[in-house]
């Protein structure tokens, strides 16, 4: 799995299964078929993509065009090619794996995330900009409620799931966990690894769903630490748990 990277901070992700390759979210086909004609006895096959914004989906005609790939999205939004609409439930075969389709609603209105589980390997979520290591996207098209509601699907994946997201925000969104969760060890030292693999080049993805569930304030806005971090900050009384995710995600936003 290789995470090419694009712009300033974008990942596409390549998979590769004998011959054949998958890129997600081809914000850059240049970047792309630069990759592809390195390896000339590989072929893209198959183009899946997590929401229509243009950094991962700028790339996709000229990606269809050159390679003929089947391009697989959300039935609820628009690409600038022909594709295969996906939703919640659907199963995508692809070589040796099946990526299941999960709606996850938010960052976008029809956004989904891609998981499949290879064969005596761990499995793979690709989770565009609704998780990211150590946070979550913002809230263009969907709300608080959807966003909360749809990384709750991600958090019942099994632990070991590796997360692709597609963007290196890793260290910023750090830099605000530890912010909301100042005495959270684990987190601590996730940071401290994190930012040496940055200062050597290295991409702090894939992450690691149980990883997150520990250090993501996003996952843990239910969390007494984080309700009381919240409400101190906010200088509001909050009761249920969409307020609480919605003034943490604010937070974040305003968060410098
Ligand atoms: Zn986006």
């Amino acid at each position: 799995m290789t995470p090419l990277p694009a712009f300033t901070d974008n990942y596409i992700w390549l998979l590769q299964d004998q011959q054949q390759v998958l890129a997600v979210d081809p914000g850059d086909g240049q970047a792309v078929r630069q990759w592809l004609e390195n390896q000339p006895q590989l072929q893209l096959g198959a183009i899946l993509v997590t929401h229509h914004h243009a950094d991962h989906t700028a790339g996709l005609q000229d990606l269809v065009q050159a390679t003929g790939a089947q391009v697989f999205g959300p039935a609820l939004e628009k690409l600038p090619v022909p594709h295969t609409p996906v939703a919640d439930g659907d199963a995508i075969p692809w070589g040796s794996l099946r990526w299941q389709v999960i709606d996850v609603p938010g960052h976008t209105a029809g956004h989904v995330a891609y998981w499949a589980q290879p064969e005596g390997e761990d499995p793979i979520l690709f989770s565009g900009d609704t998780l990211f290591s150590g946070g979550c996207g913002r809230l263009f098209e969907g709300t608080a409620a959807q966003m909360l509601d749809s990384l709750d699907k991600l958090a019942s994946l099994p632990g070991h799931t590796r997360v692709c997201c597609a963007h290196e925000y890793t260290l910023a969104n750090l830099r605000f966990a530890r912010a909301v969760e100042p005495d959270n060890t684990q987190l601590a030292l996730y940071d401290q690894h994190c930012q040496q693999l940055r200062a050597q080049g290295i991409p702090t993805l894939p992450s690691r769903l149980d990883k997150e569930l520990d250090i993501n304030p996003f996952f843990r806005s239910r969390l007494s630490s984080v309700r009381e971090a919240v409400c101190r900050h906010a200088q509001l009384s909050l009761t249920d748990d969409v307020q609480f995710f919605a003034q943490l995600r604010e937070w974040k936003n305003q968060f410098k």
